[in-house]
């Protein structure tokens, strides 16, 4: 049976400025601007500030006048970063298959490890040791056969919680529970649920399946239906990326992609509309492959010669018009094409595959976009949303 282990650090912002300023432990803190003017919002919250019933995304002038003695520091989303990539590092000793969830959230599939680490739960504490022996930080752990559950399990257990849920178990541990504490479960629906009399978890399980489908059609109703069921198999929340769990000698060194164009072009411009459709090609592929890439390297034959450049950045990329921006500016800033082009490639190297999610809102949008795009083009035809330049090239 497959197990899954799912982790969720506890106030990982404020657990973190706390523990690098100790002079903040124990007392209520705010991540995130105490000034008005800027009607900033609550980043994050400490347990303590937590108690006062301060919570992530509120006001931040409403925070202060609820706890006015509270602490404030400044959200630094470079050392969240930074921290969150330490913990994979560290998560990958124990199972080559982790996935990043968010910045505050891990997966891994400890299916089949119990003879290095003993059963799950003990494999549990040792996770929760090594994190707090390493970082001073404690976390919540999931356990169970399926994603959505070991993510419940985080939520009934927290801060410093460990639990695992099993068929043995199952329905003791979800009496009484919210139904909005499920994944998936939001607001809308919520209040739908509770429509029919739904509130709880336990409520949830007892309703028969042709009730839930009746309501809710066949692909929700089934998916609510099956979600507290630990035996079965159950597809993520919609909009949720995919959990891949790819193995490190199953991903690939890079993802690059060439074309031969139909006739030499000397014409700058159409050539740059072909390194764009191959940039697109590649931004696609990495993200199906759950990746982005630092080096961008360009590959161009012309009549007069063939060359290859690359690039290694900062920050890696799977964004296809980054992508074609790191190209484009390997062809020099002056220079331009060598001369007639028969052929060109672009491939991305030096692959990165703990994607940490991104802090910043325009990132945010910016991903959400092309999630949504690659959601379309699967769906309908590859090339059905596709950048505007690309119209004069692609035959659609
Ligand atoms: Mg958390």
């Amino acid at each position: 049976m497959p197990m899954i282990l799912h982790i969720d650090m506890d106030a990982f912002f404020a657990s973190i400025e706390q523990q690098i300023n100790p002079r903040l432990k124990g007392k209520p803190l705010i991540v995130g601007s105490r000034d008005k003017k800027y009607r900033t919002v609550v980043a994050a919250a400490s347990y303590e500030a937590k108690a006062y019933g301060i919570t992530s995304g509120m006001p931040s002038h409403k925070a202060f006048k609820i706890c006015p003695h509270a602490e404030f520091v400044a959200c630094d989303s470079a050392k969240y970063t930074h921290v969150s990539r330490e913990i994979f590092r560290l998560l990958q000793e124990f199972s080559p298959f982790v996935e990043h969830v968010t910045i505050d959230e891990f997966d891994l599939d400890i299916s089949g490890l119990a003879p290095f680490f003993g059963p799950p739960l003990e494999l549990g504490k040792t996770v929760k040791k090594r994190i707090r022996e390493a970082f001073g930080l404690t976390c919540s752990i999931g356990i169970a056969p399926t994603w959505l559950l070991a993510k419940l399990g985080t939520k009934i257990r927290k801060p410093d919680g460990l639990i695992l849920i099993n068929e043995a178990n199952v329905d003791a541990l979800i009496l009484g529970l919210a139904v909005e504490k499920i994944c998936g479960i939001g607001p809308a629906l919520t209040v739908r649920l509770a429509g029919l009399g739904i509130l709880t978890c336990d409520q949830l399980k007892t309703t028969p399946e042709n009730i839930l489908t009746d309501n809710f059609g066949l692909t929700t109703g089934r998916w609510l239906y099956l979600i507290l069921r630990p035996n079965e198999e159950l597809s993520l929340p919609q909009n949720h990326p995919p959990i891949l769990f790819a193995a490190e000698s199953q991903r690939p060194k890079s993802i690059g992609h060439s074309y031969t164009l139909p006739a030499e072009i000397c014409d700058q411009k159409i050539v740059f509309s072909w390194l764009r459709m191959l940039a697109e090609m590649v931004a696609k592929r990495s993200r199906k492959t759950g990746c982005s890439g630092k080096t961008v390297s360009l590959w161009i034959h012309s009549r007069n010669e063939s060359l290859t450049r690359q690039k290694t950045y900062q920050i890696p990329t799977n964004d296809g018009w980054e992508i074609f921006m790191r190209s484009k500016g390997l062809f020099g800033q002056k220079k331009g094409i060598p001369g007639p082009v028969r052929a060109l490639g672009i491939s991305l190297e030096e692959l990165v595959f703990d994607n940490a999610p991104p802090l910043l809102f325009e990132q945010k949008r910016r991903e959400a976009l092309l999630m949504a795009q690659d959601k379309i083009n699967a769906k309908y035809d590859d090339w059905t949303i596709l950048p505007a330049v690309l119209s004069e090239i692609h035959p659609k």
